[in-house]
């Protein structure tokens, strides 16, 4: 298995920093500027960095292709490789570190990789209800949820500029509109299973395209899941990982629960700042068995606390091990769970990031912002992204 990074992620991990040389896949996006760094090791002579396209052939296989090579530039004792990703559509690379026509054998500590891009910190949104959408609590119909959302997404991604939203019902749309009948709920199933509604995106029937589309589902049928979106999917131009899905409902042991607008909308802000590419602020089980490094226990960013006993506390059972990593294109879906569910055993006030709206479990007081580090990334990453 080869461990994945994408760009201006601080929480990078050790997996990284031990298997740079051998081989590391990463997401980079069309006429992204990057830079790849990590401290030099003087017992060894510099490495050159290599750089492969992986791309899918038409038998489903995979195959891989040279890109480059690049030399490295010594800035503060370390080693600094810049290069500039020229594809036409975002993309999973891999690097090797290599020396004397064998790998890199020196120490790589605290990798950093980071990005920019051209495009613009302007955004838009799509809300589009899926199928039979039940009255919500605290909005008089859709259009009154979307100008719900729009505030929402302008009072908290304060690095963006959220330009307007649009409705759009998947029943309009022109081929798959029947699929998604407004008489019928629509359960998403789980996203691991293979659907996660990005059939939908930059789907241009009303408004803008290339806007960041919010599916709004009944519900997300996994227990006590509220909302998915895929960790950096950072796709606005349609096709795999181009959603985000929030359930008007969620799963619980006993039927389902009914949330109210103002749920919906911050598990929305939640789920979008995955989709951008932060991690949870304290991460849960599932996401260390999705990240496959037991290192990653917090979001890296110095500016945001974490909650150390949150992942002894109990409050996340162990995964089912149904967590995966493809090989080809490495996506972890990130969930939003209910902290309902988990009744008077759970107590915000023990953790000094459930402020902010990375926290890993939903709550009705907290989650009411981003932080300074974690509002650069976003802008950063957004003109990374073609829209
Ligand atoms: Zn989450």
């Amino acid at each position: 298995m080869l461990f994945s990074m994408f760009p201006n992620d601080p929480g990078l991990g050790d997996s990284i920093d031990a298997n740079l040389s051998t081989g590391v896949l990463m997401i980079v996006h069309p006429d992204g500027l990057y830079t790849l760094s990590f401290e030099v090791d003087s017992a060894y002579e510099a490495p050159k960095m290599q750089l492969f396209r992986i791309y899918s052939n038409q038998n489903g296989g995979s195959g891989i292709s040279k890109v480059e090579t690049v030399k490295p530039q010594v800035v503060g004792g370390r080693y600094v490789f810049t290069f500039v990703c020229e594809e036409n559509e975002k993309s999973l690379w891999a690097l090797t570190l290599v020396e004397n026509n064998d790998y890199y054998r020196g120490k790589t500590r605290n990798v950093k990789f980071e990005g920019s891009g051209k495009y613009s910190n302007h955004l838009s949104l799509n809300l589009i209800p899926v199928g039979l959408i039940d009255p919500i609590e605290g909005v008089d119909g859709f259009d009154d949820l979307s100008r719900l959302l729009v505030q929402a997404f302008r009072k908290s991604y304060t690095s963006f500029v959220i330009d307007t939203v649009y409705v759009n019902y998947a029943e309009n749309h022109p081929t798959l509109g029947r699929k998604y009948s407004p008489d019928r709920y629509w359960r998403a199933e789980s996203p691991s299973k293979g659907t996660s509604l990005s059939e939908l995106g930059n789907w241009p029937a009303k408004g803008v395209t290339e806007a960041l589309d919010i599916v709004l589902v009944h519900r997300i049928d996994e227990l006590n899941v509220l909302g998915f979106a895929g960790l950096f999917a950072a796709n606005l131009v349609g096709g795999d990982e181009s959603t985000v899905i929030v359930g008007s409902h969620v799963l619980t042991t006993t039927g389902e629960r009914a949330l109210s607008a103002e749920e919906i909308v911050k598990v929305a802000v939640h789920e979008t700042g995955h989709f951008f590419g932060l991690r949870h602020t304290t991460s849960t089980w599932e996401d260390l068995e999705n990240y496959h490094d037991l290192s990653v226990l917090e979001d890296g960013f110095e500016d945001t606390p974490y909650c150390p006993d949150l992942l002894t506390s109990g409050l996340y059972k162990k995964g089912e091990g149904k967590a995966s990593v493809d090989y080809r294109m490495p996506y972890y879906g990130v969930k939003m769970m209910d902290s309902r569910a988990y009744g008077v055993a759970f107590n915000e006030s023990d953790c000094p990031d459930a402020h902010l709206f990375m926290f890993p479990v939903s709550s009705e007081k907290t989650m009411t912002e981003f932080s300074k580090q974690q509002l650069k990334v976003l802008k950063q990453n957004l003109t990374l992204i073609p829209h």
